[in-house]
């Protein structure tokens, strides 16, 4: 699985490859730093990720903004976006569904629990149909 993993912090990037490594499948990594990193590469023609991870606190463009966009563009609006972050803030939540996200994942802050919760995530995007684009 091809996965395009957004976000802004060094540590949560270093979490996230941690946690994939230990994972049996083997997925391929493209990071951005924030949304404009993400939309140039998404628009750059190279082959698109199966699924999308997206931080919501971001500098330059920020993970409800990037999703506005993305939702404004036919040939991309489909991709699977789950919103990985630590804002349990109901506002952005809410926002984030009316947008359109496929999943809404609260980080954990313990190591152990935030392994066990996105083993879950990829594995369930494992096991969907994916538009392999
Ligand atoms: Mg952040």
């Amino acid at each position: 699985m091809y996965i395009l993993f957004i976000e802004d912090d060094a540590i949560e990037t270093m979490k996230f490859q941690r946690t994939m490594s230990k994972l049996e499948t083997k997925h391929s990594l493209i990071e951005a730093k924030n949304g404009e990193e993400a939309l140039a590469y998404l628009e750059s023609g190279k082959s698109l990720p199966d699924i999308i991870l997206l931080d919501l606190n971001m500098p330059r463009m920020n993970g409800i903004e990037f999703l506005g966009i993305l939702k404004q563009h036919d040939k991309i609006k489909y991709l699977p976006t789950i919103v990985l972050t630590t804002s349990e803030n109901r506002d952005d939540l809410l926002e984030c569904y009316k947008i359109g996200i496929a999943g809404y994942v609260i980080k954990p802050l313990k190591y152990e629990d935030y392994e066990t919760k996105l083993k879950t995530v990829i594995e369930y995007w494992d096991i969907n149909e994916l538009v392999k684009a």
